[in-house]
């Protein structure tokens, strides 16, 4: 019985397959440990068959398929984990195309299959159909528009119309920088009356209380958490500086708790970007280019850039190291408040930026969160089953689950054991199409062999 029914669904699945020919065929990674992300657990011995970009079946033994009908990667020892979310990108969206192209593909390299684009331009709207459509290889995108700022937006009535605009335009969300508190109040109203979001920057005018009253999908930065951390008076004379780093000394630690609380409470999401601050306040410039191999996938006129820029901002006489040190770890104690309080976290590292290169730099920001007290497993959420609840796509992303989208990472060790694994790719799926480390490599060397000086 069993064996007329093998024989009947290789003949079915040969015709089938032998229409759409074996590349449109299923991908099936036998034997592997599947790491669903749904619960902290490791369903060992798996085969995945992953069909039309999404995950058909996770069974034990080999699914029926046999391996002329089907690409298969055999996943013996490895763990398949759902890919990674870069929550605050950047897409270079000037005339250079072959650099916005590497810069897509470094997120991809690294096992970033989603990424959110924050400072937009026209040339994202086709960037995101390309990426959709596989003719440019790289994550998923969901992109700002061009920032609300004080150019963009200088009266209430362009805020108001730069929501309409962008949300017309087809924009994905609406990313705050800068701007007036009216203006700002104005595109709030606009905004929520069309149906867009809006991230980012929390301008000085508009404070993070006002901006949970006004619901920000995400603060990014914790940007202007400092100023509510600290007693007004005592620092009314004190210039902030860099994300208000030197205030860090008059921090009273109470006020963290209830900041992270009504942070909860509003529902607003935070990417605190950790990274970028030990890139600009912290990270010794003299050995940093040692440090990050990575350096040789970006032109090299950017790295210098950035360590000029950097060296630059350290040489101004309000560049204050004790200060600097407090910070980071006030900065800490935030994100491990904001985590026990339930306030949700999500995880970006703001790339390519200042030593960020793209998609290597979520592993030291995963690090950083990890130092502020999330387990592995937190860490990981943060960049897989969070990002779904914030597109409100739980359904269908951020797990290893049948049904959800097959953008995964093929790791050659337990990421719950150690972060560091996620660094051990043995192969990304985007869209369930297989990108194998060869691939990688091959493209890699490349971009570095044309940066190479
Ligand atoms: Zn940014």
């Amino acid at each position: 019985m069993f064996r007329y029914l093998f024989v009947f669904l290789t003949i079915f699945l040969g015709l089938v397959f032998s229409v759409h020919g074996r590349s449109d065929g299923p991908l099936v990674i036998r034997n592997v440990n599947v790491v669903p992300m749904d619960e902290e657990r490791v369903i060992p011995d798996r085969t995945v068959v992953i069909e039309g970009g999404k995950i058909v079946s996770i069974v034990d033994g080999d699914a029926g398929v046999t391996d002329d009908q089907a690409q298969v990667i055999d996943g013996s020892g490895k763990y398949l984990m759902p890919g990674l979310a870069e929550m605050h990108a950047h897409v270079p969206g000037g005339q250079d195309e072959a650099y916005r192209n590497d810069v897509l593909f470094l997120y991809l390299a690294n096992g970033i299959t989603l990424i959110r684009g924050m400072a937009g331009a026209p040339v994202h709207l086709e960037v995101r159909e390309q990426l959709a459509s596989g003719e440019v290889l790289g994550p998923r995108l969901i992109t700002a528009g061009p920032s609300f700022n004080g150019r963009s937006a200088p009266t209430p009535e362009r805020g108001a119309a730069l929501a309409r605009e962008q949300k017309e335009a087809g924009y994905d969300f609406i990313k705050v920088a800068s701007g007036s508190r009216e203006a700002f109040d104005a595109m709030v109203d606009a905004a929520r009356e069309v149906g867009i979001t809006f991230s980012g920057h929390v301008p000085g005018a508009v404070g993070v209380p006002r901006a949970l009253e006004a619901r920000y999908a995400s603060i990014d930065h914790l940007d202007a958490y400092m100023p509510t951390l600290v007693d007004p008076d005592e620092t009314a004379d004190i210039q902030g500086g860099f994300f208000g780093f030197r205030l860090a000394p008059y921090v009273e630690k109470e006020r963290i708790r209830e900041i992270a609380r009504r942070t909860r409470e509003a529902g607003v999401w935070n990417v605190p970007t950790e990274t970028l601050m030990h890139a600009v306040l912290i990270w010794d410039l003299d050995t940093i280019r040692d440090e990050r191999p990575e350096f040789r996938y970006m032109p090299p006129q950017i790295v210098d850039n950035w360590v000029d820029n950097v060296r630059g901002r350290r040489a101004d006489p309000l560049y204050d190291r004790e200060a600097a040190e407090l910070f980071v770890q006030v900065r800490l104690d935030l994100i491990r408040a904001l985590h026990e309080e339930g306030a949700g976290l999500l995880l970006g590292s703001d790339a390519p930026q200042f030593f960020n290169v793209p998609g290597f730099s979520i592993h030291p920001e995963m690090d950083l969160m990890a130092e502020a007290g999330l387990s592995p497993f937190e860490v990981l959420r943060t960049g897989t089953v969070n990002p779904a609840i914030f597109f409100d796509e739980e359904e269908t992303s951020g797990k290893v689950i049948e049904g959800m989208r097959a953008d995964l990472m093929l790791l050659e060790a337990n990421p719950m054991d150690d972060l560091a694994h996620v660094r051990e790719i043995a192969g990304v799926v985007h869209s369930g199409n297989w990108l194998s480390r060869d691939a990688i490599d091959r493209r890699l060397e490349s971009i570095a062999e044309r940066h190479a000086r």
